[in-house]
């Protein structure tokens, strides 16, 4: 059926999932007891799913006998490891919060997170790379009294929580079970926004297991599946994509690197013999310009996730050719709803898989609305707005902010724009914010983007507006050439454009670089890129605009 307003629901024989995390993962186990659950590469060490519930029922009774119980916030500060996983569901069953924390925090924002949170207990990594864990952790300790307790992977108070688990009987696991109901908040996870404090988007049993399960559906997982994780735990495209969808299916869990790394990733996908892997549009990008990337065998590959950022129509088209990945998906979510909203299925046809972030996952809703919150014709760009059992229970004590966000009908408003196709279908052309409005038309930065990707010599784009005293804004481009190309400027890209786009979306300045700045998320930071570029092309005054 053709639709004419932007609104689908995601109609499913299928029923959500009725458990807890904890319930769920003793499912899985109870199946497939001797089926490889989780592998650590870097410390090449590997488990089963009856020694992985095994494990994470010992750290769970450790945390009781270290004084945990149901409600108390746990963080975690860690890049990615075997502990991070086994943490994830050893609060789950006694349904303590996990609150993630970024591993690129520092101490302020490091103080912040526990704090808001009101973290008892922290579990966090030593020190990696140029990261003094440890030594941060020292910094903000004495100011907050509610830290009761820290421990570190890789030192001797790890190995103590766990022989701690022997004063705790191990029914009392079951006995807490009986008392855990699946609306209860289970993970708090900081919100990388690009203004003020991070929020602390409080997610549900419920919530996570139920968009990591049908993500999986949505792959067609099964226990035959090896998913390689080169993104981060703390973000939910490790720890639901990855874990939870992997968890509720019986698939097995790879750890390529602590950090992402585009070889160890690719070397990992060989030895281990990948099926799937997942990667925001910039790992993917650069695991294609490792010089070794001709050297290993991709070819156990089926599937995995491109998402989290806009994913260049070019870059997919390689993943399908280049990495035997046919049956990638495009997930589009945010952390507020758990986080996947729409995703691509494996039938459809290259075009929807490539260009789209494809549609409505089962039992979620989904409209696109003007600024008076009415939905949209279809075809007609506003704000995405997502409704369901996958939207957050909130800001973590933050009833305000949340309001401002879940209006009274129980909609989140995701503050992206979105075009819906009348077979239901979505593109993101940006967020509301980096639109550009040049002369008082509508710009969407992404279909420049997309065009400029077209260019042989252009290797990664990203494309901003920035004041402009004749016409209110301009569009400015960052490229990144590809290794050897010739440099480019304003002058030939404008020759390259002409007749291509329309005039007024040609960009106006071009700015080359060897990188864009980033979250460790992998998304580019445009408001950044604003303020660079304002500075670089003399603007500060243009449009009567003040800036820092
Ligand atoms: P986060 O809460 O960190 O997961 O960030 C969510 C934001 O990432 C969304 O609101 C979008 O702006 C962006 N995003 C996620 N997935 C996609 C995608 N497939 N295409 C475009 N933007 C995306």
């Amino acid at each position: 059926m053709k639709l004419t307003h932007s609104y689908v629901h995601g109609a499913s024989d299928l029923p959500l999932i009725g458990q807890t995390i904890g319930d769920n993962l003793s499912e899985t186990v109870s199946r497939l007891p001797d089926h490889e659950a989780l592998v650590d590469h870097p410390s090449d060490r590997r488990w089963t799913y009856s020694e992985l519930e095994e494990w994470s029922r010992k750290v769970a009774r450790g945390l009781l006998a270290r004084g945990v119980t149901t409600g108390d916030r746990v963080g975690i500060w860690s890049p990615n490891c075997a502990e991070w996983v086994v943490l994830q569901y050893a609060t789950a069953y006694i349904g303590a919060i996990l609150v993630n924390i970024n591993p690129a925090y520092r101490v302020h924002e490091l103080e912040y997170a526990l704090r808001q949170s009101g973290v008892r207990t922290l579990v966090s990594a030593t020190q990696h790379k140029t990261s003094d864990y440890r030594g941060m952790v020292d910094q903000v300790r004495g100011a907050l009294p509610g830290l009761e307790d820290v421990i570190y992977i890789g030192d001797p108070t790890w190995p103590e929580l766990e022989s701690s688990a022997s004063r705790v009987d191990s029914g009392e696991i079951e006995a807490i079970g009986k008392t855990l109901a699946f609306d209860d908040p289970i993970n708090i996870q900081y919100t990388s926004g690009t203004t003020g404090f991070p929020k602390g988007a409080t997610l549900s049993h419920h919530n996570i297991l139920n968009n990591g399960y049908f993500i999986g559906e949505m792959l067609h997982y099964s226990e035959a599946d090896r998913v390689c994780l080169p993104v981060p735990f703390y973000h939910c495209f490790g720890m639901v994509l990855g874990n939870l969808a992997a968890t509720t299916h019986g698939a097995t869990i790879v750890i390529p690197a602590p950090l992402f790394d585009p070889d160890a990733t690719l070397e990992t996908v060989e030895k281990e013999r990948c099926t799937s892997l997942y990667g925001v549009p910039t790992m993917f990008i650069a695991e294609f310009g490792s010089p070794r990337f001709e050297s290993f065998d991709l070819t156990s590959l089926r599937t995995g996730i491109m998402a989290g950022a806009p994913c260049p129509v070019e870059v997919m088209k390689r993943v399908i050719s280049e990495m035997h990945m046919e049956q990638v998906a495009i997930a589009y979510g945010m952390t507020e709803t758990s986080p996947v909203s729409t995703q691509t299925r494996p039938d459809d046809d290259l075009d929807l898989r490539t260009a789209t972030v494809g549609t409505v996952l089962p039992h979620v809703e989904i409209k696109v609305v003007d600024s008076d919150n009415r939905v949209v014709p279809i075809g007609t760009p506003g704000e995405l707005c997502t409704r369901g059992y996958s939207v957050m229970l909130g800001y973590w004590e933050e009833p305000e902010k949340t309001a401002e966000v879940i209006d009274s009908a129980r909609w989140m408003h995701t503050g992206d724009l979105a075009v819906m196709r009348e077979d239901g279908y979505l593109n993101i052309v940006g967020r509301i914010k980096d639109m550009v409005i040049r002369g008082g038309e509508n710009i969407y930065p992404r279909e420049i983007e997309e065009f400029l990707f077209t260019h042989p010599a252009i290797e990664d784009v990203a494309v901003v507006g920035v004041p402009d005293e004749r016409y209110g804004e301009e569009v400015v481009a960052w490229i990144r050439l590809a290794p050897g190309a010739d440099p480019l400027d304003a002058d030939t890209l404008r020759t390259f454009c002409l007749g291509k786009i329309a005039h007024n979306k040609i960009p106006r300045y071009v700015k080359l670089v060897d990188a864009f700045p980033m979250t460790v998320t992998g998304k580019i930071r445009k408001v950044e890129m604003r303020e660079i570029s304002i500075g670089e092309f003399g603007l500060q005054v243009a449009g009567g605009i003040e800036t820092a």
